[in-house]
């Protein structure tokens, strides 16, 4: 079993893949997973403090669940999707939504240094993956609730797809998308992403230095 992943070899991301994110934000549901990487670099546990760059515009939360790669994979049936997959965490897919707009690629948007809190992974042995419900809080208010059986491309076929491009190693990181509700962070907000079972990842958001 892997323990936790301080430094994923990889960290592979779904865009779209709740039906009413998708729509809030103008966009028609994929007809194949969507994907791009967060680097390793970018992460910071709970209690760890986003830094909003200065001079990028909006920065928004994006709660999602995470899961940790437990076996090596390549090419992983839809059917054997989950035994590839050996913990859960809370995570925040942060977003500079400006600068995804414009880049035509989401390198920058994604990958700045604070912008993916992750909590502490939890085993899935015992837990109940159907019934995982993810909620994101802003200054304790709720702005987020998704269920995993809402997700366009479950989590066994997003294994089966990523697999089939990419070999999966003990470590990697796949996050699984963001349901809808998304919005901006400001300094001084504090943002929870909550999973029943797996520990409360809340990280507050700061300015960053111009030059920073
Ligand atoms: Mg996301």
């Amino acid at each position: 079993m892997v323990a936790k992943p301080p430094r994923p070899g990889k960290i592979v991301c779904v865009g779209r893949n709740y039906a009413a994110h998708a729509r809030e934000l103008g966009h028609e549901v994929p007809a194949e997973p969507l994907l791009f990487f967060k680097p390793p670099s970018a992460i910071i546990p709970a209690g760890g403090e986003i830094v909003v760059p200065a001079g990028v515009g909006r920065v928004d939360f994006e709660g999602e669940v995470a899961f940790v790669v437990g076996t090596r994979a390549r090419s992983v049936p839809r059917e054997e999707g989950w035994g590839v997959l050996s913990h859960l965490a809370a995570a925040n897919d942060v977003t500079a939504r400006d600068l995804q707009r414009t880049d035509g690629q989401w390198t920058r948007a994604k990958g700045f240094d604070t912008f993916l809190p992750l909590g502490e992974p939890v085993a899935l042995e015992g837990v109940d993956r159907d019934a995982l419900e993810l909620r994101t809080l802003v200054n304790g208010e709720l702005r987020q609730l998704g269920r995993i059986g809402e997700m366009i491309f479950d989590p066994p076929t997003l294994v089966s797809f990523i697999s089939g491009i990419m070999t999966l190693e003990p470590g990697d990181l796949i996050l699984t998308g963001t349901p809808e509700g998304v919005g901006p962070l400001a300094p001084g907000d504090e943002v929870q992403v909550r999973i029943e079972g797996a520990p409360p990842l809340r990280n507050r958001v700061v300015a960053g230095a111009r030059d920073g």
